[in-house]
């Protein structure tokens, strides 16, 4: 066969690719008296009086989510961008659409994904529930100032992938590593000629960072897709709605791909009221910020913590004498941080979320008590 000549729409699975995606009759009417999808016209069992009564939830959302996708173009193009709405997916959360990457671009046990350990699981989760095999290539620890950070190594990475391995999965900031990956270091990938999938950048974690997303670089490579989520700074985590952008071509095939509806009512109207209320958004950033600096310092102060790391998310991660008995103990004792000592170049660490002033209190008072106890 030969090859596509698209180079998106070469890396798409052939059964996907040949894919008739399935049509409701509002793809061509959605105006009238609407007796075509077997919806209850009489409405939900909700009081007249309650706040949803009158909000259309009897009727199907809209399959493309073309206002909200309009308003997130808007807000991440800023002054400059080029985005459109047809670079958007919506998926439930950042985490369908990381499976459906997986799903529409590898074939089962023939393609590969590639990760860069530390990382976020549900690349590997998504990866074996699909039986794509998984290319491991560590990040690297690396001394930067003030703190430490880790680091791609994109010589290592680029010779460890083959023709068959269509994805390369990169957090940015990581998690649980926490800091950004250079930029320098995603153009060497993207403009490699000896690597021809994509590359997502999972920025789950961009709004807490200085460095700027690179959304907007979609429109100028092709195979270049950026994933982001309003469950960290937008703090909806409850809403579970996650952005893909990319190339059109692809943003097509998931939509194709995807469930028909997946994106409820709900969602995009908090969505879009989030989105409306940017100054709010920022104050709450910041707080979160500052309280990170704070948080960080106290650390720092205490005795058993070996190594703050660097930070530009919403969590920092640190390594500590007896890691995992005080996880243990903190969590019976009221407060739950998680355990990473169990991964790959994290011996000894926990990640702890920067939450409330208040929670952060206990949080610090918390692991020193622990900590003192335990030496
Ligand atoms: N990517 C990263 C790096 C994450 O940490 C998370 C959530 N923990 C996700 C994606 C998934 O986020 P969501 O599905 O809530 O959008």
């Amino acid at each position: 066969v030969p090859e596509h000549p698209s180079p998106v729409l070469r890396l798409i699975r052939p059964n996907v690719l040949r894919l008739t995606p399935y049509r409701c009759a509002r793809d061509d009417y959605d105006q009238g008296i609407l007796l075509d999808a077997n919806e209850n016209s009489l409405g939900p069992p909700l009081a007249s009086e309650h706040a949803l009564a009158s909000a259309g939830l009897e009727r199907y959302p809209c399959p493309y989510q073309r206002d909200l996708k309009t308003t997130i173009a808007a807000y991440r193009n800023g002054a400059t961008g080029t985005l459109t709405p047809d670079n958007l997916f919506l998926g439930v959360g950042s985490d369908e659409v990381i499976d459906l990457m997986i799903r529409v671009t590898c074939s089962p046990r023939e393609d590969a994904i590639l990760i860069t350990p530390p990382t976020y699981g549900m690349y590997s989760v998504c990866a074996n529930i699909h039986d794509v095999p998984i290319i491991s290539v560590p990040l690297v620890a690396t001394a930067t100032t003030p703190l430490p950070s880790f680091h791609i190594d994109p010589k290592a990475i680029l010779k460890a992938v083959t023709p068959r391995t269509k994805i390369i999965f990169l957090c940015s900031p990581g998690n649980p590593t926490a800091n950004v990956i250079r930029l320098a270091d995603i153009q060497a990938i993207l403009n490699a000629k000896q690597y021809k999938g994509f590359v997502v950048v999972d920025e789950a974690y961009i709004d807490f960072a200085e460095q700027a997303s690179l959304c907007t670089l979609v429109t100028a490579h092709r195979r270049l897709v950026v994933a982001q989520t309003l469950s960290k700074g937008f703090g909806l985590a409850g809403i579970r709605l996650g952005v893909a952008f990319g190339d059109p071509e692809l943003i097509q095939i998931l939509n194709n791909v995807k469930a028909p509806y997946n994106i409820n009512k709900l969602t995009a109207k908090v969505a879009r009221e989030a989105f409306e209320n940017v100054p709010l958004l920022q104050a709450k950033v910041e707080l979160i910020l500052s309280e990170k600096t704070r948080v960080i310092a106290a650390l720092q102060a205490l005795p058993f913590v070996q190594q703050v790391y660097a930070s530009d998310a919403n969590f920092v991660l640190f390594k500590c004498s007896n890691a995992f008995r005080v996880y243990k103990e903190m969590a019976e004792a009221g407060v739950v941080i998680r355990y990473r000592g169990n991964q790959l170049l994290l011996d000894d660490c926990l990640r702890a979320t920067i939450g409330s002033p208040d929670e952060n209190d206990r949080m610090l008072a918390l692991f020193a008590e622990v900590s003192t106890r335990l030496l």
